[in-house]
């Protein structure tokens, strides 16, 4: 089908017509001259993928949502939806859908001394961070500054100082949302535990739209301190020792994010620790098993004081505005000191010097707290993300040739996927792969209760393997 040909669905021109008149955001059909400024706006990727949704509605509120839900069932189109954007695979791109953008849902309410904030799904992690810091409060933001909460926090939301504060939606306390019979309801754990518990991890496979969370804030580390350690690539197989006998040693409060760069970077290798104490000598101390690789570093950086803003600016550079993306994540039962040495050698030979590589330990588990229970249910020792970033089209081929090379050569390693961020359009059954198997039947029950007929576009490549 012609992309700028409007959709020849059962959908009359009477019918679009009168969900004009029903809402009051703007509604882009497709085949009109601004839908393609609109679908792109869907995508903070560059790399816009080629579906063409049937139209987008920038909502302006839940009743506009509600409106719009309601028509959309009675029409039998599919709804997808897009808070900010940053899904790596572009999940609100959906053929033939009714996209709603919740772009406008930008309220932001703190309740400092209930330490609770309302938010809308479209606010984003700097504002939030920097709000809650005046009040001396935090919350697990994501790790760059133009991220959305929507995504962020129904995908499960792996945040700055997680080993402390936990997943981003284990604090969420309640939320609202608009159903598949377009009603508008309030969910929280004693009320609703059914929709409650997908909300919380179900990511882009949950069959609602959240238009506003109710978050449990956190008192501010008062002494946050970044320490920022460079090797050289011919040291990567040499770390592994040290960087095991750290991880063996490290607390829930210190965060380490291994990176890896191509040759063609001016990086090779850090190593990106940050401590979140209250008091200075705390956040040190926290720091100090890291004596051993700093005396094998070829520069080291910090200790520095940093606030949340300045954590989200220090990673959100690695991922600046406008590039192209081809993204894939996978869990490994592996140590990260393990697995950093095939990372560095995987990206020596990416196609662009802006890719990273990057190994994250998991927060060591407390067996007195395990995971709550919610759909976010996989837990592993390792976080791997391969995150391919290029500017000119022109280099599309050669650059997700290199993302599929090495996503062959990990597989055997995968031992799961993170919904947030992995590309749901890999392969087949990847949604499936991205929750522990009662937790995904859970939530295929779910749906068919939820949303009988499918209003909510779902997991993409639904079907036998995603159901
Ligand atoms: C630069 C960058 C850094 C990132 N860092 C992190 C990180 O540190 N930790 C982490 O956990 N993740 C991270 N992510 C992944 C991010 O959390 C997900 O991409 C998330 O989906 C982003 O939220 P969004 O609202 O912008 O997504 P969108 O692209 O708008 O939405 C993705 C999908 O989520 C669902 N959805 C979104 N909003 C709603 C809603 N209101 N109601 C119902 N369904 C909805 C829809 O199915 C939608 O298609 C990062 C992504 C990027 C691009």
């Amino acid at each position: 089908m012609n992309p700028s040909e409007p959709v020849k669905g059962r959908t009359s021109a009477a019918a679009w017509s009168a969900l004009r008149t029903q809402v009051r955001g703007l509604l882009f059909r497709r085949g009109e001259p601004s839908y393609e400024d609109a679908r792109r706006a869907l995508s903070w990727n560059a790399r816009v993928p080629s579906r063409h949704p049937a139209a987008i509605l920038r909502a302006t509120d839940a009743d506009d949502i509600a409106v719009a839900v309601r028509w959309a069932a009675e029409q039998e189109l599919r709804v997808a939806l897009r808070s900010g954007g940053h899904s790596w695979c572009g999940a609100a791109l959906r053929e033939d859908a009714l996209v709603l953008d919740l772009g406008a849902l930008r309220t932001l309410e703190i309740d400092a001394a209930a330490r609770v904030a309302r938010a809308g799904p479209a606010v984003e992690n700097l504002r939030l961070a920097t709000s809650l810091a005046r009040e001396g409060l935090a919350f697990p933001v994501g790790h760059c500054p133009s991220v959305a909460l929507g995504g962020y926090l129904l995908s499960g939301g792996f945040g700055w100082n997680s080993g402390i504060f936990g997943p981003a939606c284990a604090r969420v306390r309640a939320l609202e949302i608009v159903d598949a019979r377009g009603e508008r309801l309030r969910l929280d754990a004693r009320s609703s535990p059914e929709l409650f518990w997908a909300a919380r991890g179900a990511g882009a496979g949950f069959f609602g739209v959240a238009t506003s969370f109710e978050l449990e804030l956190a008192p501010l580390p008062r002494a946050i301190r970044v320490l920022s350690l460079e090797f050289s690539r011919a040291h990567a197989e040499a770390l592994e020792a040290d960087l095991a006998e750290l991880l063996a040693r490290r607390s829930a409060a210190l965060e380490l994010s291994l990176l890896a760069f191509p040759a063609s970077s001016a990086h090779e290798l850090q190593l990106l620790a940050v401590a979140f104490g209250d008091r200075e000598s705390e956040a040190l101390e926290l720091l100090a098993p890291l004596s051993p690789l700093a005396a094998r570093a070829r520069h080291v950086e910090g200790p520095h004081p940093a606030s949340f803003a300045d954590l989200l600016h220090r990673l959100g550079a690695f991922f600046p505005e406008g590039r192209r993306h081809g993204v894939d994540v996978f869990y490994a039962e592996r140590s990260a000191a393990a697995l950093f040495g095939s990372v560095a050698a995987a990206l020596r030979d990416a196609p662009s010097p802006h890719s990273l590589g990057m190994v994250v330990p998991a927060p060591p588990l407390d067996p007195a707290a395990p995971l709550a229970d919610m759909a976010l249910s996989l837990y592993a020792p390792s976080f791997v993300g391969l995150y391919a970033q290029w500017e000119d089209a022109h280099d599309d081929a050669a650059n997700l040739a290199w993302l599929e090379v090495q996503r062959t050569r990990f597989r055997p390693l995968a031992c799961g996927h993170y919904v947030g961020e992995t590309d749901l359009y890999a392969e087949e059954g990847r949604a499936r792969r991205c929750f522990a198997p009662p937790a995904f039947e859970r939530l295929c029950e779910l749906r068919e209760r939820w949303d009988p007929r499918g209003v909510f576009a779902g997991f993409p490549l639904s079907g036998a393997a995603n159901r």
